[in-house]
């Protein structure tokens, strides 16, 4: 049995039912193979096993009442999983399909990708096993500061660094970052996306969505081709779609898809960015409303997607953008892509395609961006954030932005040459996670066992 092999049938023992994991496990330990032959430390130092077990997890109850005096017990969640490059540093998601695997698979993840941004970040993620959909404001707000009553003992700003996720944007930082502040009497960059007036950096927001695009023009420039004039297919209705399709305008191309956990849409006259944030950032509506003021756009409802398959990837263009969730882009679906004349894939969510696909387009040779690097921005950008608080200044917007395109350019570059060294030049996801893994595991050698 393979080395990697064994360790992938210990975790299944250890720690039973996380498939996100495992395969979050399995995709990096696929790609370490050579690396971890080249020198034999890792091995010695027994790197692998430790990286793969959290240092440190949280879990916790979180008890809230609704607006009618109901009363409601979720699940909370901070794993801290590496510390080696710097504090712990990730977001917290609330969503009903959480879980401890998904939170593992997340924090992984995160381990390399901030390791890769080249900052003084280690790796971590939490969140809630709550569901965000059609509650009040005032629940909103019970919910977010049960929530950080227990968390407030576990971070700082020199210890944890917690941020947004899925469901946890500007508001409900506001509301945690304000329980932090009445609970722990500070007032320091111990969360970050903060709003402007209170901490936040300018382009935080955007950085996540805006890093994803420069990181696929980073990768069609080296191949001679750019996303001007090009269509392009986004998933997702979030923070992360929105900024994306932002970005695609400004570089001149073409975004004709968005999507929520309800439908598709489509629309061949391009996505209407101010109507997507009217709807999405201000009122939290269902995206088929944008029918209401699109008629001609097309409405796909996501009970008539096509079996183990989504609409977005159905659609016919040159570049496209998963920036919903995990494994929401399948095998069939790359198989779509590739046959309808994709060039480029670049992650704005966390593995958001299946191994499937994820092989498909390995052998297509497309250009293909992993999400821990194409989706580095946002976490880089808090980072920017965290020199900020500590500084105690807020920097010009420019000044934010050409250090998240300097950074992504940096990612891209790094990747590539790792990737050719071991004679793979366009397999970004062995550069990715090779690249990513050495700076942490030469971090954890130098300072000793622990
Ligand atoms: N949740 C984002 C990610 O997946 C951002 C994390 C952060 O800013 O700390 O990287």
């Amino acid at each position: 049995m393979s080395y990697a092999h064994e360790i992938l049938k210990n975790l299944q023992r250890s720690s039973p039912a996380q498939s996100e994991f495992y395969q979050a496990a399995e995709e990096v330990l696929a790609s370490l193979g050579p690396e971890l032959e080249r020198d034999p430390r890792y091995l010695r130092h027994g790197i692998i096993e430790r990286l793969i077990e959290p240092e440190r997890q949280i879990l916790f109850r979180v008890a809230w009442m609704d607006d009618a005096g109901g009363v409601h017990v979720n699940k909370g969640y901070r794993v801290q999983f590496n510390s080696a490059l710097g504090p712990y540093k990730g977001g917290l998601r609330f969503h009903p399909a959480v879980t401890a695997g998904v939170i593992k698979f997340l924090g992984f993840e995160q381990i390399f990708k901030n390791a890769l941004t080249g900052l003084p970040i280690g790796g971590a993620k939490g969140g809630a096993d709550f569901d965000p959909k059609g509650r009040s404001d005032a629940e909103i707000m019970r919910f977010c500061q049960a929530f950080m009553t227990e968390l407030h003992r576990h971070i700082g700003a020199t210890v944890d660094v917690p941020a947004g996720d899925i469901g946890v944007g500007t508001r409900e930082i506001g509301y945690l970052y304000g329980h932090y502040r009445r609970l722990s009497g500070r007032y320091e960059g111990t969360i970050t996306g903060k709003g402007l007036d209170w901490g936040g950096s300018l382009g935080r927001k955007q950085a996540t969505g805006y890093g994803c695009v420069y990181f696929a023009e980073n990768m069609l420039n080296a191949r001679n081709e750019s996303l001007e004039g090009n269509t392009c297919l986004v998933s997702g209705a979030g923070n992360v779609a929105i900024y994306t399709i932002e970005k695609l305008y400004q570089l001149g191309a073409f975004p004709v898809t968005c999507s929520d956990s309800r439908g598709t849409i489509h629309d061949e006259h391009g996505i209407d960015l101010e109507l997507l944030k009217q709807l999405k950032e201000e009122q939290r509506q269902p995206l088929s409303r944008y029918l209401e003021y699109h008629p001609k756009a097309e409405y796909t409802p996501a009970e008539d997607y096509p079996q183990g398959g989504h609409a977005v990837w159905r659609y016919s263009a040159r570049a496209a953008f998963p920036c919903a969730t995990q494994n929401e882009l399948s095998g069939s679906d790359a198989e779509a892509l590739l046959a309808n004349g994709i060039a480029c894939v670049s992650e704005g969510a966390n593995m958001p395609s299946t191994r499937e696909a994820v092989e498909r387009f390995l052998e297509a040779g497309i250009a293909f961006g992993p999400g821990k690097a194409a989706n580095a921005g946002g976490v880089a950008t808090s980072q920017l954030e965290m020199q900020q608080n500590a500084g105690l200044t807020q920097w010009p917007l420019e000044k934010v932005d050409s250090h998240l395109r300097a950074i992504m350019a940096d990612i891209f570059r790094r990747s590539s040459r790792t990737a050719a060294e071991f004679g793979q030049p366009s397999n970004l996801i062995m550069g990715a996670n090779i690249t990513g893994f050495r700076r942490v595991a030469n971090a954890m050698i130098e300072q000793g066992l622990f």
